[in-house]
């Protein structure tokens, strides 16, 4: 988008997480100024994606930013009676939710161009819009999807920044607007160079710029971004290869989403997309995979055996039309599935509990069976599974001593929660946004009673609006956009 003139990073939105940490206390923090004793986080139910499942009047104890015990809520207050005690007997503790697919360069145009299945959709909105975004616009757009995450409980998200190099980096945005948040992020450049003019060593150098963005931020990790096979040339796609061995860097792709993207590629390279990727090498580092959604059993059996995690995108799939991912063929295979929102121009809301309650019913409703996917599956797929997925489950995904403190808590006290005669059930499929009521990232409070902390809102969306309509006016978006209208 053109520069406009001031400061690149509008101030009054985020309201200084990162200065008020300096000084070591705040009103978030302000239960636990006492390191040492932490605070213990109460649910009637506590779901933990470890063993066991489930405690009844549960509880999990942090300390700084990270869980120390998980119990019973009279055994951890007996033993730990000097910490404040969060939630409360109704409420539902469960992990953060990891996001594995996200878009936060689509953040500025959701609702927008639904006649239109996957190629036909890429090249009419994506392509319009990729050229024009530039580092304001990736560090408003995270904030604007970001905020939305955090307020259905998403604590990690795997984020691919689809747009052109710039002479000034743009995906740098992404980090600022995930550190503002307190958001843990994957970060990746959805890297192509499909569109002419487009250089390798441009690609090259937006890569090193988030690279060395996310280095610098405790809270992100870089993958090297393909957006997919077609997007890149085969020498470009080498130089990809080279990028994640060489430096242990993962990967983050787009594959076998569509129909005409196997076919396209089977054309021209004479293999699958999945067999091309395996063949080249790229699977030797860690792969995360958006979609699949068209498979052999040889393109499964390929991924399983190089540990490729999957990401499986349900409202996306259903909005492109694209097909259902075969999620209990794959996880039969071991396979890693976890659940993602995908881009906010694709999906889009940037709901978990959509993107978990839409994926058990497409299964069932795909597989006539109600045996399917069963809740319990689907949220270990949106927690620890997911983590899994992205070889992060070490650090995060469940609740167990040693992770990171990354917690949702809901609101039993809500009409939706009144009653629960399943947690699992009830989380999956009466929960929603509203029953969201805190939220920690690495022990800091994100969101509490429901409203975020530590962003004005307001100011946010009033800041995407100007953005969003001068990015619907320069990428021509005309037919598909009332903001393109002249004033
Ligand atoms: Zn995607």
């Amino acid at each position: 988008m053109t520069e406009r003139s001031g400061s690149p990073y509008p101030r009054g939105i985020s309201k200084g997480i990162s200065e008020r940490t300096s000084e070591g206390a705040s009103e978030i923090d302000a239960p636990f100024r006492q390191p040492d004793a932490g605070f213990l986080v109460r649910g009637g139910y506590v779901l933990t994606s470890s063993e066991p499942e489930m405690i009844p009047d549960g509880a999990v104890r942090v300390v700084g930013d990270t869980i120390t015990d998980v119990g019973t809520f009279a055994d951890l207050s007996g033993r730990f009676p000097g910490c404040a005690v969060l939630g409360g007997p109704a409420d539902i503790v469960t992990p953060g939710f990891v996001n594995t697919h996200g878009h936060f360069s689509e953040a500025l145009v959701t609702g927008i161009a639904e006649e239109y299945a996957l190629g036909d959709w890429l090249r009419t909105l994506i392509d319009a819009v990729a050229p024009r975004l530039d580092r304001e616009s990736a560090y408003i757009g995270t904030l604007l999807g970001g905020v939305q995450m955090l307020r259905t409980g998403i604590t990690l998200t795997n984020d691919m920044f689809v747009c052109d190099p710039r002479a000034t980096p743009v995906t740098p945005g992404v980090v600022q607007g995930l550190e503002e948040l307190g958001l843990r992020g994957v970060v990746s450049y959805g890297a192509s160079d499909r569109r002419s003019g487009t250089a390798v060593e441009d690609v090259l150098a937006e890569h090193a710029a988030l690279r060395e963005a996310a280095a610098g931020s405790s809270l992100c990790r870089f993958r090297v971004g393909i957006a997919t096979v077609a997007a890149q040339a085969p020498s470009l796609f080498a130089r990809s290869v080279d990028l994640a061995s060489s430096h242990g860097d993962g990967v983050h792709i787009h594959l076998h989403e569509s129909r005409e993207e196997i076919e396209h590629i089977r054309e021209s390279r004479q293999m699958s997309p999945i067999a091309y990727c395996a063949r080249h090498g790229l699977f030797e580092a860690p792969t995360l995979a958006a979609h699949c959604v068209w498979l052999s059993d040889d393109d499964i059996r390929l991924l399983a055996s190089h540990g490729v995690g999957v990401a499986y995108n349900p409202v996306s799939n259903m909005i492109l039309a694209s097909g259902v991912c075969p999620v209990p063929r794959l996880r039969g295979s071991g396979i890693k599935v976890g659940l993602g929102v995908d881009g906010p121009a694709s999906n889009d809301r940037q709901d978990m509990l959509e993107a978990i309650k839409t994926g058990v019913l497409l299964q069932r409703l795909d597989q006539l069976d109600p045996a399917a996917l069963t809740a319990r599956a689907a949220l270990r797929m949106a927690t620890v599974e997911g983590a899994a997925a992205l070889r992060l489950d070490p650090l995060v995904g469940s609740l167990e001593p040693g992770k990171a403190a990354d917690l949702v808590v809901f609101d039993g006290d809500s009409p939706a929660l009144a009653n629960v005669h399943d947690p699992f059930q009830a989380i999956v499929y009466c929960a929603g946004p509203r029953e969201v009521k805190d939220v920690w990232v690495g022990g800091r409070r994100r969101v509490g009673d429901g409203e975020l902390l530590g962003v004005d809102v307001p100011a946010l969306v009033g800041e995407s609006r100007e953005l969003a309509r001068c990015l619907a006016r320069e990428a021509g978006l005309g037919e598909l956009s009332l903001l393109a209208a002249p004033d």
